[in-house]
This record gives structure tokens, C-alpha cells and sequence, in this order.
């Protein structure tokens, strides 16, 4: 008999499982799921030895995996100021006045998470709020999604905005700059940061790593895009430093750095799992291709940054390299491109299903499409929040588009599996808000909590190839568990906020625990 070293009892347990939805408790052998049962079954596998937890009926689902987030930029934003949860404006004032004590003459404060509806004032605050407490130092601090953020007068001079008559520079009646960037303005700032160290970046990035696994994510497919997080991951995995499992994706001109340091490395906790292509840019800048211009102009529409057979040629690296081809394809223009250039290169049956990562402006046409060639989509619920309420789609897209934006049933119904992440930093990084984001999209297009969570669990993990050791809880799989205060499959949609992680287990080991 073989006995447990740790089993959960006396739980509601949402397995994921099709074949038995649900259960009452879970044994636990090394880093594996050993049975999973009713309490009476489970008895069994208890010994002396064995760690006993009792859940009095808290929810426990597989632990979430996320299949788009960019690790170290996340890191890099919590050195920053957390602006979440200020209510005025006078409040940013003192938190900048306590930050500014830590920082030599000309570092630069940062912040993020500004919410104007947070705010008692109802707005964002001016340039000369900043610069009555913040004078000779440059201030920048950024919105939730990071499109906007607003400056003070030391980093206009630096980053020498009055020079420049972009879009997206907010001006006052007489033609000043007043702090605000917006869209493709926030680059001018953001190109004169410094950047910050290697080290500094890896040390971000344990910090980051951290607080991904206390929202209950076990899993993540982490996009690099600079080659010193390539050199940030090498020495996660080799020094045994990832606390939960990593699906790496790189970007094609990294691909030979990525298979050169990491694919010898690959274990069960790091995975060298994919390689991305961009086909288009993104929707809020106009750089997402469409096939029919924006509403609001005559003749811009988007356009892409990747011909067909350049993408072909790339498409048949990534798969002979033994990696899941994915692309990048926002616009319906986009999204056609993305297809012939999985229908036209050789497909490698060993790795996982080509993906295309957004897909955001779709048709009956091109969901057909994706069926047929048994392509997958991977979805960030957050951003479509986004999209409709910063963006308002309908104006820049028409009516027609904007129904078919993100039409996460109408994928469902297509018999497309489609799996969900964050794109954290951008957006929020617990899953539960974009669960609720997926279900506010409304509409025909509306899913249920369970479907949402079915896009962070098992679908997640089938995407990848790996349901036969994660996504679902199952005996023999990997044993990564979130346990819950509440079913989120059963409170009210405005209850899920107040669901909360009590605890995870990864590998097999309680952590994040919360008492
Ligand atoms: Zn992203």
C-alpha cells in the first residue's frame, strides 16, 4: 500500500475532469496526484506520516495556468509605485514625497495601476500636482493598461515633448503639453527610462514570480521579447529558482539564442515551449490589420508586418526546431494571413497545434477556417475589457466588427479550443478578473464561469500538450492546486472580486498559504 504525504479533505473539488466533475478529497504522493475520491476512499491512503488538511468545504481547482504574460516586464512594474489603491490626488502627492527620500537627484519615480475613477477628484492629476512635490526629478506614472499615463513638467523636458507634434500628446488651450500620453506618445517616455540592470531585472523577476503563484497560477507560458530575459530564465531554471512551471515563448529572431542556452535545460518545470511570429500590431494604436479600414477614417487600415512567405519560412523553423508555431494576428486581415502561413507550411504532428495568439476581430468565415486547420486561440479576457471600455470599439470598428471582437461563445461553439492568459503587466494578473472579464463580454457572446475557467485550466493545458500532467485534477498528474474561499462556479458574477486564493499547492507542496 502505497500511503499519501499529504491529503486535502473534506472539500469541494472541481476537478475538470469530464469523467468525474467532481470530488470530497485528494491524496497527495511526491509531486503527484494519487487518488482523488470521496473522503471514505481517500482514508485509506492516511498514515502516520501523512499531513492531514481539512477544507471545510473551500473549492479547490487545478491550479491555474496563464497562457500569455511577460514575466520580467511585470517584475520591473512592482519596483514601481503602486498607485491601486490611492483615493486623491494629494494621496499620489505624499506617496511621492516618501518615494523621492529613497532616490538619488536624477533617478526617475515610476508608477502604476493610476485608476481617475479611484480618485476623489475624478481625474488624472495635472503636471504642476506632480511638479509641486516632484520638481527636479522625472515622474512617470502609468494607468492600468499602460496606454496612458501622465508625466511631470522634468520628464517632458527630458524626453523633449514639447518638440515633438505626435498623436497622443494631450494639450491644453494654449498648445501646451499637460502631462498626459497617450497610445504611441507613452513610447517617448518610455524609450528615455533607463534601463535597469541584469541584476536588478532578476531579482524583479523572483519577486514576480512569487506573486503569480499566490493568485493560484501553477503554470505559465511566459513571452520573452529582449534577450537578457533569456539570460534571466537561464539562470532561474539552473538554479532551480522557478517556484511553479514555465512554457517559454520567444520571439523568431531569439529562437537561436533560445534553442543554443535553453533547450538543453528543458525539465519538468521549464519547458522551451513555442516561438511567436507577428503578423500585425494591436488594435488601440490602429496597428491590428483589417481588411476594411477603421470606421473613423476613410483609408487607414492597419497593416502587416510580416508577408506571407517570410512568415512561411519562419513558420517552418519554429516547427523543425520542435516548437509550437504561434502568431501573432489581431486584425481580420491579420488573422487570413496567420492561416495561410499555417496552411502553407509543413506541419511538425509531434509538437503542439499551431496558435494564434488574439485573434480579436473575427467572422463566421475565419472561425471556419481556424476549425479546419485544427488551430487553437489563445485569448487575454482583460483586454477585451479594455477594448470596449477604453477603446470604445464600436466608434473605431462599427458596429458589425465590434460584434464579432473576441466572440469567445461563438469560438466555443466552433469547436475552436481556446485558452486564456493575462498579458500582465498590461492588465491584471489574476485569473479570477479574467474570468469576470470573459463573462461581462456580454451578448451572444457571453460564457459561463465554468467555461472561463475551463479556457485557464484544461483547455490551457491541452493547447500546450500537456493534459495528460496538468489542467485537470486527476490522478497521476502533477499535484498544483488552488484551493478557494468560495465556488467561483456558484456565487453571484459581482461576488467573484471577493474570491480569494487560501492557499496553493505546487509540486506537491502547501505554499502561499494565508494563515
Ligand atoms: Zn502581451
Amino acid at each position: 500500500m502505497t500511503f499519501a504525504d499529504l491529503v486535502l479533505f473534506n472539500g469541494n473539488i472541481i476537478t475538470m475532469n469530464p469523467k468525474t466533475p467532481s470530488a470530497q478529497a485528494i491524496a497527495i504522493k511526491g509531486n503527484r496526484i494519487l487518488y482523488v475520491g470521496s473522503d471514505r476512499e481517500v482514508e485509506q491512503y492516511v498514515d502516520e506520516r501523512t499531513r492531514v488538511i481539512y477544507l471545510d468545504g473551500k473549492t479547490v481547482m487545478p491550479g491555474f495556468i496563464d497562457t500569455h504574460m511577460h514575466v520580467v516586464d511585470y517584475g520591473r512594474m512592482l519596483t514601481w509605485l503602486d498607485l491601486q489603491k490611492v483615493v486623491s490626488i494629494r494621496e499620489i502627492q505624499s506617496q511621492l514625497i516618501e518615494r523621492i527620500k529613497g532616490v538619488n537627484s536624477s533617478g526617475w519615480i515610476l508608477g502604476r495601476a493610476l485608476d481617475s475613477d479611484g480618485l476623489l477628484e475624478k481625474r488624472l492629476p495635472t503636471c504642476q500636482e506632480l511638479d509641486a512635490v516632484v520638481p527636479d526629478n522625472p515622474v512617470v506614472l502609468y494607468c492600468q493598461s499602460g496606454q496612458v499615463c501622465v508625466v511631470n513638467s522634468k520628464a517632458l523636458e527630458v524626453a523633449k515633448i514639447s518638440q515633438q507634434n505626435g498623436a497622443g500628446i494631450e494639450r491644453d488651450t494654449a498648445g501646451k503639453p499637460t502631462g498626459v500620453l497617450r497610445d504611441q506618445a507613452t513610447n517617448l517616455v518610455w524609450h528615455v527610462i533607463p534601463e535597469p540592470t541584469q541584476q536588478e531585472l532578476y531579482n524583479a523577476t523572483e519577486l514576480a514570480l512569487k506573486k503569480i503563484v499566490q493568485v493560484g497560477i501553477t503554470s505559465v507560458q511566459w513571452i520573452v521579447l529582449s534577450e537578457v530575459e533569456v539570460a534571466i530564465i537561464k539562470k532561474l531554471v539552473e538554479t532551480n529558482g522557478l517556484p511553479l512551471r514555465v512554457y517559454l515563448i520567444v520571439p523568431t529572431n531569439l529562437l537561436d539564442i533560445a534553442l543554443q542556452n535553453l533547450k538543453q535545460l528543458e525539465n519538468d518545470r521549464f519547458k522551451l515551449g513555442g516561438a511567436i511570429i507577428f503578423v500585425d500590431g494591436y488594435l488601440a494604436s490602429r496597428t491590428a490589420a483589417l481588411c476594411e479600414s477603421y470606421s473613423d477614417t476613410s483609408t487607414d487600415q492597419g497593416k502587416l508586418v510580416c508577408q506571407q512567405n517570410e512568415g512561411i519560412v519562419l513558420a517552418d523553423k519554429i516547427q523543425n526546431a520542435g516548437l509550437q508555431l504561434i502568431i501573432h494576428a489581431v486584425g481580420d486581415r491579420a488573422i487570413h494571413e496567420a492561416l495561410s502561413i499555417i496552411q502553407n507550411s509543413s506541419r511538425n504532428f509531434m509538437v503542439p497545434r499551431p496558435r494564434i495568439e488574439q485573434a480579436a476581430v473575427l467572422n463566421q468565415q475565419l472561425l471556419c477556417c481556424i476549425k479546419e486547420l485544427d488551430v487553437t486561440v489563445s485569448i487575454q479576457p482583460c483586454v477585451i475589457a479594455s477594448e470596449f471600455s477604453v477603446w470604445s470599439v464600436e466608434k473605431h470598428l462599427g458596429e458589425k466588427r465590434a460584434f464579432w471582437l473576441f466572440p469567445v461563445k461563438a469560438l466555443f461553439n466552433s469547436g475552436i479550443l481556446v485558452s486564456a492568459g493575462s498579458d500582465c503587466p498590461m492588465e491584471p494578473l489574476n485569473p479570477l478578473r479574467g474570468v469576470e472579464a470573459a463573462i461581462k463580454r456580454g451578448g451572444e457572446h457571453k460564457v459561463s464561469v465554468f467555461e472561463a475557467l475551463q479556457m485557464y485550466t484544461e483547455f490551457a493545458a491541452q493547447t500546450v500538450s500537456e493534459f495528460g500532467d496538468k489542467g485537470s485534477i486527476e490522478q497521476g498528474k502533477f499535484a498544483d492546486l488552488v484551493v478557494l474561499s468560495k465556488n467561483p462556479t456558484s456565487v453571484a458574477v459581482e461576488e467573484l472580486v471577493d474570491v480569494f486564493v487560501c492557499f496553493v499547492v505546487f509540486n506537491g507542496d502547501v505554499c502561499c498559504s494565508k494563515s
